[in-house]
């Protein structure tokens, strides 16, 4: 037999990434520590150091995720992976589950629902608007779902859900709480006892600036109640809950069953990112976030910009909406990355075309980041309006 299929010429050469200052809506630029973390040797999956390692992220979560729940651990995924567990470990096929949607995470939440098999009820919201609880308690009487998956900060849109009372509304009517807080971690208060959520969800890359491909995740006892009485068995194993919890030492055991081979250096990563939350204090990382985002808006307000979000009480304070009328915004993107080597957010899904994204998060929730932002921003609106002009002259 002979080799015919010939060398690929590109691994000759090395890889090249450029260095941008990540301002879109993930992954944003990591903390050095991060970086450094991941060059740490590997150590089986099944050895005491890492069963260690484990359960300090736990307790890590834990803390960010304001949760007692046994049920607290990191699954090896990214948002979307998340998503799919959080569904598919607590609705049956069969089953109803309703969906809040007001932007595009809500509409792929629905897809993957539906993919799995289960009856979808679509309940519908402006994107730029969040749910009521008198829209929350329609669709709960109506339809008596197993499960409502709502989104807290929704990063298409730049929304954030308002919680108080949604809760106890979902378990008066036997309902669990799926909440997605995907990019909302370490960025917002998230209170998962207090709001009473029966899965949150969260990840790696967002709010915490570390690698994509983690994917923090807590089940309330109520929802480990719903898994333990399935008739059938959850569709993926991978994502298995209660096998996972078993890896991860939720339920008590002394012994630890494998699971799978952890992304090691992803762990080391982000065992880092919860090392720096925990020195800064979660109160402070969320009070950096509220400052930079005022600071952010209060430059781009004098930059004349409209916001997709129209009440300043419901936008997302890691992601910020921005609309340009009559600005062409692909050529604003493109500037900005080209010419200052900075990227922002695209519009996504209900904002495709008609809104550009600034990210705030993390690593770079920092005043002298927004500075940098409005700086650049105005110089892609100058550059813009010249170039449409010079375009309408030809
Ligand atoms: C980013 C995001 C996700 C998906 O996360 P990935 O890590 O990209 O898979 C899910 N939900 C929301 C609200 C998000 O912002």
């Amino acid at each position: 037999m002979k080799v015919e299929i010939a060398k690929p010429s590109s691994f000759l050469k090395p890889l090249y990434v450029p260095q941008y200052t990540m301002l879109g809506p993930g992954p944003t630029n990591c903390h050095p520590r991060v970086m450094h973390a991941m060059s740490l040797p590997m150590i089986s999956p099944i050895h005491d150091e890492a069963y260690q390692l484990l359960d300090e992220i736990k307790e890590g979560v834990r803390y960010i995720l304001q949760t007692k729940y046994d049920l607290t651990m990191v699954i090896s995924t990214s948002g979307n992976g998340a998503m799919e567990a959080a569904i598919c470990n607590l609705a049956e096929p069969g089953e109803t589950v309703a969906i809040a949607i007001n932007g595009m995470w809500s509409i792929r939440a629905a897809d993957i629902a539906e993919k799995q098999g289960t009856n979808v009820i679509r309940t519908e919201k402006t994107p730029g608007d969040v749910f009521t609880l008198d829209d929350i308690e329609q669709t709960l009487k109506e339809h008596k779902p197993v499960l409502l998956y709502l989104v807290l900060g929704e990063s298409s849109t730049g929304t954030l859900q308002p919680m108080e009372g949604v809760g106890d509304l979902c378990h008066r009517y036997n309902c669990l709480l799926v909440l997605d807080c995907v990019p909302s971690i370490a960025v917002v208060p998230v209170y998962t006892d207090e709001w009473g959520v029966d899965v949150v969800i969260g990840s790696s890359q967002k709010g915490l600036s570390c690698p994509p491909g983690l994917a923090p995740i807590a089940f309330s006892p109520r929802a480990v109640k719903k898994i333990m009485s399935r008739k059938s068995p959850g569709p993926v194993r991978y994502f298995d809950a209660i096998t996972l919890g078993k890896y991860w030492g939720c339920f008590g055991d002394k012994e630890r069953l494998y699971h799978h081979t952890l992304p090691l250096s992803l762990y080391y990563a982000l065992r880092e990112g919860i090392a720096l939350v925990v020195e800064e204090g979660l109160e402070n990382v969320w009070e950096r976030h509220r400052m930079c985002h005022k600071l952010l808006v209060d430059g781009l307000k004098k930059l004349g910009v409209d916001f997709f979000v129209k009440d300043e009480k419901l936008r997302f304070p890691g992601i910020t909406t921005i609309c340009l009328p009559g600005t062409d915004l692909k050529l604003v993107y493109d500037y900005i990355l080209k010419k200052h080597s900075t990227e922002i957010g695209p519009g996504a899904g209900p904002t495709s075309g008609r809104a550009l994204r600034i990210g705030t998060l993390g690593y770079n929730a920092k005043p002298h980041i927004v500075e940098h932002i409005l700086k650049v921003l105005k110089d892609a609106l100058e550059y813009a309006k010249h170039a449409q002009k010079e375009k309408i002259l030809k």
